[in-house]
This record gives structure tokens, sequence and C-alpha cells, in this order.
């Protein structure tokens, strides 16, 4: 944002249903703040019905790009024009570039994580042994990042296990020597397989702000010193999930990088700059 909005002012923003928290806005009006760009990002809050005439108004409005967040990441594919391939195969699209009134969808979620993972927890994707919670959007970004980066075994824990056998299906015959194993939600299933593991990551909603006191695992002595633990959540910093883990000697990461990454991966599709990510990510870990 400049000092004033002027007539050649470029619009990006958002597009979701809840979003008055969203730490989005934030991010990149301060990075356009930063770089002192002609640019200014807006929250759009989209009623379901509305969405088609919403994505059609990306055009009508001449606006640069959105990013698409909970719950229509899946539902706005039908209404652009192209899908990058890793995004189709997901299922779900996080970001819309307008390029002359051509739409074209792509997922930087998935490079989001996948820096999140290297740099901030050193961690080498590659020959390793994964638990992943959840089946939801954010888990099939995990998992099919995992898979992409030479992931050795995935084992997938959901309430409703279709969702996590439908992830099998739909990611199988990319990855052909994948090892998935799909599980229902019982702790009992999950404590094995930890033992084995090097990453755990909660992709379930379990542990946001409105349930503190929730935990996905109900036995703190699952956790070990060999686990790099994940918790997608950035809402609080600090989940219990994420304090249990790191009294158990783990080390812990939250959603914040890999908010932040995305973030920045989507405004470099819309204006071609690179933020400095770390320098980014420290401005939001001081007000998140
Ligand atoms: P979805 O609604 O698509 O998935 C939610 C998941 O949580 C499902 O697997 C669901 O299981 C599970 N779940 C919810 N409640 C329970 C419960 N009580 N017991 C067991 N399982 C439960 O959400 P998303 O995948 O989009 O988001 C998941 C989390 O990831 C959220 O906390 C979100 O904030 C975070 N996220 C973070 C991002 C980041 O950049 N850091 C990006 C995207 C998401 P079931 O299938 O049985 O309903």
């Amino acid at each position: 944002m400049k000092k004033e909005i002027n007539g050649k002012t470029k619009t990006i923003g958002l597009i979701g249903e809840n979003i008055e928290n969203s730490l989005s806005p934030f991010i990149h009006n301060q990075i356009i703040i930063k770089y002192s760009l002609d640019f200014c990002y807006l929250p759009f809050q989209v009623k379901e019905a509305d969405l088609n005439k919403a994505i059609q108004g990306i055009k009508a409005l001449n606006i640069k790009g959105v990013n698409v967040t909970f719950p229509y990441k899946e539902k706005v594919i039908e209404f652009l024009d192209e899908v990058k391939e890793s995004a189709r195969r997901i299922g779900a699209v996080n970001t819309i570039v307008n390029n002359k009134g051509n739409l074209t969808g792509y997922n930087t979620d998935l490079i989001g994580f996948k820096k999140s993972l290297q740099d901030n927890g050193k961690f080498v994707i590659k020959e390793k042994n994964a638990v992943i919670l959840g089946a939801g959007g954010a888990a099939r970004g995990v998992i099919y990042t995992l898979l992409e980066e030479g992931i050795e075994e995935i084992s997938i824990f959901n309430r409703t296990l279709k969702k996590a056998k439908k992830i099998k299906q739909d990611f199988s015959p990319f990855f052909p020597q994948s090892n998935i194993n799909i599980f229902s939600f019982e702790q009992d299933n999950i404590k094995n397989k930890i033992k084995e593991a090097n990453l755990l990551v909660n992709a379930t909603s379990i542990g946001m702000v409105c349930q503190i006191d929730n935990t996905p695992l109900s036995d703190e002595k699952l956790f070990h010193p060999n686990l790099l633990v994940y918790d997608l959540i950035y809402h609080p910093v600090k989940t219990l999930f994420l304090k249990q883990a790191e009294r158990a000697g783990a080390k812990i990461i939250n959603g914040l990088p890999m908010l932040v990454y995305q973030g920045i991966e989507s405004f470099y599709l819309w204006t071609g700059l690179k933020p400095d990510g770390e320098e980014i990510l420290e401005i939001v870990r001081q007000i998140a």
C-alpha cells in the first residue's frame, strides 16, 4: 500500500467465508509497504451462492489475483479457465492469477509446507517415515508434497476413514512406488506408527483457538525426541499438541512459516517479486 491509493493502484485480495481473523491481509500489506509497491490487498467475504459471481468479478474488476481460503479451495476449481497440474491432482486451489482475463488456479500451500519443513524444521523428506493426523484439504496438500519429495512411508489417520481412502486412491497412480497406509483415528493405531516415525503432522483442526484444551493425541508419552512434530494450526501459535511434544524433547513447528511462505509464493505469482521469507515471518511472529 502506498501512502495513498490512486487510480493506478492494483488490487489483490482474499476470498473466503469467515475471514475476519485471517492474517493474510496483514502479511500481504506488510510486504506491499516494505517494498513500496502500488498494490493493495483486500479481504472479500463471499457467500457460497455468490462464489461464481465473485470469481467472474475478478475479471470484471481487473483484480490481479486472489488467495482462496476455507471453504472454497475445492469449489472454485470449476469456475477457473486453467488449473495447474499439482493443484488439480490435490483438488484444491489457494491462489488465482488473473492474466488479462484468463484465470489460472495454483496451490502454493505445497511450496509453503515444503519450505517450512526444510528451512525451519531442517528436515530431509527423502526416505523418511511420516504420520499424518487428518485427511481434509490441508492434509491432502501435505501428503502430496511428501510423496512428491520421496517420503518412504506415510500413515494417514482420520476420523472419517473414507477420506483417507480417497487420498490413497487419488495419489497412488501418480506415485506408484509409494507406501501409503490408512487407519481410523484410534489412539492404539496411532501409537504403533508413531514409534517408527520421524515426522508427525497435525492436519486436523483439533487444538484451534476455539478448543485450546484439545489435542489429537491423548497420550503425551507417545511423543519422542526423534520426532519432528508439525502442527498446521497457527492460532494459537503453540497448541497443546506442540507444548506436549516440546516437553517430550521433540522438535516442533507451528503453522506460521507455512502460512507466510505460501503467501510469499502467491505474491510472487501476482507481482513477480519474491520477498524475503524470514523477514516477513519475523514481522508476523510479532503480532501473532
Ligand atoms: P478440513 O475441514 O478440510 O479438515 C479438518 C480435518 O480435521 C479432517 O481430517 C477432520 O476429520 C479432522 N477433525 C476435525 N475435528 C475432529 C475431531 N474432533 N476428531 C478427529 N478429527 C477431527 O480443514 P483443513 O484441512 O482446511 O484445515 C485443517 C487445519 O489446518 C486447520 O486447523 C487449518 O487452520 C490448518 N491449515 C493451516 C494452513 C497453514 O498455512 N498453516 C493452511 C491450511 C490449513 P473428518 O474428515 O473426520 O471430519
